[in-house]
């Protein structure tokens, strides 16, 4: 059996009180390795050596730091599939299509992060005195708690890694239970890039237990949460009581409105790729679907024909869209909600029920007209569910879009550009998309939410502002400037 330490210092090391826990392959029940369980002591190893690997790296130049990216880059770009294919596709039951998307992914994102090092702009200001000049120059905060989700293992923890990195600060990684071996893997590869030792550390564990040890430390200086509203919640309040920075990229129940200009059958295929990637274990998966009711019977007519035609379940066959849920407890509260939708009035339309495909696979589920407060409409999934909701005209659209107390990310499917970009301003969500389905990744892109789906923003330069703070330097020069 496979066992894996924790990664302090550029050691990979057992816990102090030597614990471990079991790491499970979604698609096959198998126990794929036992993992060192961090707790507060090794929470505390992991600091101090950040607080010497910030020195060590803020230190070095502009392109030393970059070169570290760009090799980063390299090694996924030359051995991405090696290092990561069969973990990803293990550990977190993805189809490899969706690994291999994570794994080009990583690419950019490293790429973009290279590109970074060397963007960390100040300003300067005019002075009322002439005789004194102001700067504004902008800093690493130190080190960044980085607490990652299990959905997509290895690109959403190099965003949330490394651009705090490429601003200059040390990370210490809380990654989700359920993918410790991606992440013992991502640290592994910045090493090898470079990375000094102290700067990185994976600390595999539970959220109770280390996540909140790592987020609460006097000496962790802002804390960056990918994971549920409830998760989210909980450290936004902790982090507030020792005054720390927090970005925190939650949960959401995107909805994709298809106006009555669109081609039914053409949104009904964005519409299914919207959900059903990595079976909607997806923050911005359309989950909800707000159609207006003059293409209405049309567009649920082929949506049901597109949902039964995915191919489940063998995650290595090029064809599959997808396999398992993480674990029994996702898959029971993802049919528990769809139960509860039916018997609280709204029609199944396809789905509904585990498939013969495996034991955590769920079929591709469509609900239609679920009443306004049940689960299935209000609550996130994180399955491949999705709810279709009719609309009188554009405004009710809109309206029906809006009624979510989360708002990740939104999608419009129109040719009229006009109705396009109005529904785009008064949707409330951090992105909105025309054209395509919500789920859009660009490693230059702002991503994050609004209302209970956090606060901040990651990607590119909206990460350097987060994980970085600005310093006003005046200086009397003595003398008048002419
Ligand atoms: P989760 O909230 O259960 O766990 C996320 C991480 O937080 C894990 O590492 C977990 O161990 C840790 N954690 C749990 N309790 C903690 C505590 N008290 N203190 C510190 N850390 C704690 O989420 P999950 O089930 O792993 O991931 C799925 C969720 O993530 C979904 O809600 C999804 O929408 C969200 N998500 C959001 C985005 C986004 O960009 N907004 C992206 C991916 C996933």
């Amino acid at each position: 059996m496979l066992h894996r330490g924790l990664l302090i210092a550029g050691r990979e090391v057992d816990a102090v009180n030597g614990e471990t826990f079991p790491v499970f392959a979604p698609e096959t029940g198998r126990t794929l390795a036992t993992v060192a369980r961090a707790r507060a002591g090794d929470v505390n190893l992991a600091v101090n050596a950040a607080r010497e690997g910030f020195v060590e790296w803020y230190r070095k130049s502009a392109s030393e730091r970059e070169a570290v990216f760009l090799k980063a880059a390299e090694l996924v770009a030359n051995e991405g599939e090696a290092r990561f294919l069969d973990t990803l596709i293990d550990e977190s039951g993805s189809a490899i299509r969706k690994a291999r998307r994570e794994i080009q992914y990583t690419v950019d994102l490293l790429r973009t992060a290279a590109g970074e090092v060397r963007r960390l702009y100040g300003e300067t200001f005019p002075n009322d005195d002439p005789h004194k000049i102001s700067l504004v120059i902008r800093e690493p905060l130190g080190t960044v708690a980085v607490v990652s989700p299990y959905n997509a293992p290895l690109s959403l923890l190099t965003k949330m890694a490394a651009f705090p990195l490429a601003a200059g600060n040390a990370v210490v990684i809380k990654p989700s239970e359920e993918t410790p071996l991606t992440a013992l893997a991502f640290g592994q590869l910045l090493l090898d890039a470079g990375l000094p030792a102290g700067a990185v550390s994976v600390l595999p564990g539970f959220g109770s237990e280390c996540g909140a040890e790592l987020v609460n430390h006097p000496q962790v200086d802002s804390v960056a949460l990918t994971g549920s509203t409830q998760t989210g919640v909980l450290v936004a309040q902790q982090a507030l009581k020792g005054m720390r920075r927090v970005q925190l990229e939650l949960g959401g129940k995107s909805a994709l409105l298809v106006l009555e200009d669109a081609d039914p059958q053409q949104a009904a295929a964005i519409a299914a790729q919207g959900i059903f990637t990595h079976a909607g274990q997806i923050c911005m998966a359309n989950s909800r679907i707000v159609v207006d009711r003059k293409v209405y019977p049309a567009f649920i007519e082929a949506l049901k024909r597109e949902a039964e035609s995915i191919t489940l379940g063998n995650l290595r066959d090029e064809e599959t869209v997808y396999g398992p849920l993480i674990n029994g407890r996702a898959v029971e509260k993802v049919l528990e909600q769809v139960r509860a939708a039916v018997q609280d009035g709204a029609t199944l339309l396809t789905g509904g029920e585990l498939s013969s495909a495996g034991p955590l696979v769920i079929k591709p589920t469509v609900i239609l007209q679920p009443p306004k407060h049940s689960a299935v409409w209000r609550e996130e999934s994180f399955g491949p569910v999705t709810c279709v909701a009719q609309a009188e005209n554009l405004g009710d659209a809109i309206a029906l879009a809006n009624d979510s107390e989360y708002g990740l990310s939104a999608a419009v499917l129109t040719n009229n550009l006009q109705w396009g970009l109005q529904a785009a301003r008064k949707i409330r969500s951090g992105a909105v998309h025309i054209g395509m389905h919500s789920f859009q990744s660009n490693a230059l892109a702002p991503i994050g939410g609004v209302g209970m789906s956090g606060f901040g923003r990651s990607g590119g330069r909206y990460s350097t502002e987060e994980f970085t703070e600005v310093k006003w330097i005046s200086a009397d020069t003595g003398g008048l400037p002419v």
